[in-house]
C-alpha cells in the first residue's frame, strides 16, 4: 500500500507536467521527483518517442536513484504518467523494467487534460516473468458516483 499523502504527491506530480509524462519514484516515505529526460533522446529502446508518450530517467537523477538502494531510504516504487488517461503497463514499460531492472514496483497513472483518471500498480512475478497488475484506484469521485448510484457524466477531479 503506498501512503495517501505520498499518492496525492504523485497525482500532483502528473498534473504539473501534462501533456508530458511524469516520471520519479517513492522511498518508504518520500516522492522523488525526476525529470523526463525523453526529450534528450536517452531512451534506450524507444529515443523517437516524444514527452507526451515516453519516460526515461537519466544522467544525474539515474545516478541518485541507483544509489539510493544502498541507503536506509531505498527506491521502492518507481512511477511515471500516461497522459491519454489510461494505467497500463505499456510494452515499452515492459521491456525497460523486467529482470527487474531494478528491485522496485511500478506505478503508472492515468492523466488527461481534465486531471487524473486512473492508476495502477504492478509488481515483477517470478512465475511470469514480468510485471503484473497488482492493485488499481478509481477516481474517488468514480468511487463516490458509484455509491450514489446516479449520473454516468465523468467528474475528473481527483485530489
Ligand atoms: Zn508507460
Amino acid at each position: 500500500m503506498i501512503a495517501a499523502a505520498l499518492l496525492a504527491e504523485v497525482y500532483a506530480h502528473a498534473r504539473a507536467t501534462f501533456p508530458a509524462e511524469c516520471c520519479g519514484y517513492l522511498t518508504a516515505t518520500a516522492v522523488v521527483r525526476c525529470t523526463n529526460a525523453q526529450p534528450t533522446g536517452a531512451h534506450p529502446i524507444a529515443p523517437e518517442r516524444g514527452a507526451d508518450t515516453g519516460f526515461v530517467i537519466a544522467g544525474a537523477e539515474l545516478l541518485a536513484f541507483v544509489r539510493a538502494f544502498d541507503t536506509a531510504e531505498p527506491p521502492l516504487v518507481v512511477y511515471h504518467s500516461h497522459t491519454n488517461g489510461r494505467a497500463y503497463f505499456s510494452s515499452v514499460d515492459q521491456a525497460m523494467a523486467e529482470g527487474p531492472a531494478y528491485p522496485v514496483q511500478h506505478l503508472v497513472v492515468g492523466v488527461t487534460a481534465a486531471g487524473l483518471t486512473e492508476a495502477a500498480q504492478f509488481a515483477w512475478s517470478a512465475g511470469e516473468r514480468a510485471y503484473v497488475e497488482i492493485s488499481r484506484r478509481p477516481s474517488p469521485s468514480q468511487k463516490k458516483r458509484k455509491a450514489a448510484g446516479r449520473s454516468r457524466t465523468r467528474t475528473i477531479v481527483w485530489r
